[in-house]
């Protein structure tokens, strides 16, 4: 059976406990490889080899920084189809989807910060006759970076390739549920030309690894994606450290549909945010309010595209919903419809576990699941599901909409659909959220700042937000004397 390894100064090893973790293929229920169980002794390990080699990385001219990462970038491109299987194989989701967005993006992450870090600059303030301030950004010397399941590599990368660009040395931790992607992006990093301690990738459980980068005092900060609740407790062992923090967190996000819209664009879309990877995406729209005149129109139309969905094996091109990333998590879901229907919900398509024959028949799977009829501000329609699962619900005006759009505690992205250009503007003012989306959904240009309000997070990622992040700003004053 393959066993991942952790890599830590250039070699990819066991963990010290010399324990393993079995790795579950969430289509086929089965174990199908061991991933070390590392801990804290790990963890220290990493941040000493990363201290070593700060100073040389952080001493390199940026050029050649950018030039190790593009090479990483390269050497993924190449491997394209391998790293699409693995993330397919180790996440449940369509192996069509991993090659058309996950491993693409995680190329482009690369390539994207490696090609930024060149046109990063600072600023210089004059003030009166002859005083001068400028910005030093520095990095900041090791960074931890904690990353979820859901878009493994994606993810991932899109935190070590800015604190990599930016001149930091990195202790990484990916998602235990879908760890081998990481793995197999650490075991390139030596082909690459990335010298040894640069990036280490300690692999096991979050409470483990996870708080051991969280807690330790010569971690200066921290890059988080996954819940709100792990965020929360990040931030408490982070705080007694003063450790500056990026936390990108849970969603509960409206997909607001007036009457005035493109109906077809509206409704062809809001499958994609609705289900795409399985809803396990934070930022799919997984509360849809639609104005009373279309609400009959649009639901049947929905209900239409959602019984033609196919809920399959993710190795085959016609199945447009995979495997739910594990059974954990596949538990959770099933027990929000169970709570959708005690609050009242009524399930109008899916609702239940798929059944998929063959090599999948232990693998597990969940329909396409709408509901109706639930009120804004019961559980259902506040907490975070993350599956296949959407509620409808009709409004009558904005102000009416507003309310419900904004009554969760999450931030993160809200979508509009409207024709009316006043009101698209009105709305993206008012609407709670980190991320509008008018007349579209996962529209990202890498250079804008990602991230979300209340509790979906704190800072932003992404352009040079990302890279003002992991570097620490110094203001020099100068009096020029003479
Ligand atoms: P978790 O919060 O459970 O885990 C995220 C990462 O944190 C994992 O690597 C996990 O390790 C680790 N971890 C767990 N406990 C701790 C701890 N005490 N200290 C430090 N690290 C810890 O999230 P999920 O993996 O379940 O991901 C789903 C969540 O991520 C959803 O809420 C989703 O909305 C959010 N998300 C947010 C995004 C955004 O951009 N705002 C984007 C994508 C997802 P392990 O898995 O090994 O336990």
């Amino acid at each position: 059976m393959e066993k991942i390894k952790n890599y830590i100064n250039g070699n990819l090893r066991d963990s010290l406990s010399g324990k393993w973790i079995e790795n579950i293929s969430p289509a086929t229920g089965e174990v199908y490889s061991l991933i070390p169980d590392s801990d804290g002794r790990d963890v220290e390990v990493a941040v000493t080899a990363a201290e070593k080699a700060f100073p040389a990385w952080s001493g390199l001219p940026a050029a050649k920084r950018s030039e190790i990462l593009i090479r990483i970038s390269e050497l993924i491109r190449e491997r394209l189809d391998s790293f699409a299987l693995a993330e397919s194989t180790d996440n449940g989701k369509p192996v069509w989807l991993a090659k058309s967005i996950d491993i693409p993006r995680a190329i482009a992450n690369f390539h994207f910060y490696a090609t930024g870090i060149l046109h990063f600059h600072s600023e210089a303030h004059p003030m009166e006759d002859k005083i001068l301030n400028y910005t030093l950004r520095s990095p900041a010397g090791v960074a931890g970076c904690i990353s979820p399941w859901n878009l493994p590599l994606y993810l991932f990368t899109w935190k070590i390739a800015p604190a990599l660009a930016a001149g930091n040395c990195v202790v990484a931790k990916p998602s235990e549920v879908s760890p081998m992607t990481a793995f197999m992006l650490s075991a390139l990093c030596n082909e690459a030309g990335l010298p040894p301690g640069v990036l280490n990738v300690v692999h096991g459980y979050g409470n483990k690894v996870g708080a051991a980068i969280a807690a330790h005092p010569r971690i200066p900060l921290v890059s988080f994606t996954g819940g709100t609740k792990t965020g929360a407790e990040i931030y408490a062992a982070a705080a007694p450290m003063f450790k500056k923090l990026s936390l990108e967190l849970g969603g509960k996000n409206p997909n607001i549909i007036f009457a005035d819209c493109d109906f077809e664009h509206a409704l062809s879309t809001s499958i994609k945010s609705s289900f795409s990877n399985q809803g396990e995406i934070c930022l799919c729209g997984s509360r849809i309010f639609i104005e009373r005149p279309i609400y009959e129109k649009f639901k049947s139309s929905f209900l239409e595209k959602v019984k033609k969905m196919k809920t399959g094996d993710p190795l085959h091109d016609d199945s447009s919903l995979g495997a739910i990333a594990s059974k954990q998590h596949y538990e959770k879901i099933l027990s929000y419809i169970a709570l959708a229907k005690e609050e009242g919900g009524k399930i109008i398509a899916g609702g239940n576990p798929v059944m998929v024959q063959g090599r999948c028949e232990k693998g597990y799977f969940i329909e396409p699941t709408v509901i109706e009829n639930l009120p804004y501000n019961c559980r259902t329609n506040q907490e975070e599901i993350f599956g296949p699962v959407v509620t409808l619900t009709p409004f009558d005006s904005e102000e009416e909409v507003l309310k419900y759009a904004n009554s969760t505690v999450y931030g993160l992205s809200a979508t509009v659909w409207t024709e009316n250009l006043p009101r698209a503007h009105r709305m993206a003012a008012r609407l709670h959220a980190g991320i509008i989306w008018i007349n579209c959904w996962l529209l990202r240009d890498l250079r804008t700042p990602f991230g979300g309000m209340k509790h979906s997070g704190l800072g932003r990622e992404g352009g040079f937000e990302a890279l003002r992040f992991f570097t620490e700003e110094k203001n020099v004053c100068i009096k020029i004397n003479g």
